[in-house]
């Protein structure tokens, strides 16, 4: 099992999973991806049958944190859903999805001084 963080598309809030080292994260986004069948993450979400894990921002069994660099105390997280996408093979290939709705960049696409991208293994670029 790994730590990974996730940066949540809209606020930034990091949320903290476990999760099998041989998942390979493809991205995170808004909104699901076509075809993607997505866990909660109090599910199995590790189990063949998903493609993904659906996370509602300061909910769920995730730790949350605020992004670095930012001092507050209220709660962190907006509320919102966001989705965690595993790569997926077909017959052989990945799966290159497409987001039901508009594009984004993944968290670490933010720009210098922002929240860094998810480490760990699974995450080569
Ligand atoms: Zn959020």
């Amino acid at each position: 099992m790994v730590d990974v963080s996730y940066y949540c598309p809209r606020c930034g809030a990091v949320a903290e999973l476990d999760r099998d080292a041989r998942l390979a994260d493809k991205s995170v986004t808004p909104f699901p991806l076509e075809g993607w069948s997505y866990a909660s993450a109090s599910d199995d979400y590790e189990a063949d049958e998903w493609d993904g894990v659906k996370l509602v921002c300061g909910e769920g069994d995730a730790s949350w944190s605020h992004p670095p660099d930012t001092e507050r105390d209220d709660a962190p997280g907006c509320g919102e859903p966001f989705f965690l996408n595993f790569v997926r093979f077909e017959d052989g290939e990945e799966v290159s999805g497409s987001p039901e709705s508009e594009h984004v960049r993944l968290a670490e696409g933010m720009g210098p001084g922002g929240p860094r991208g998810p480490s760990g293994p699974g995450f080569s670029r």
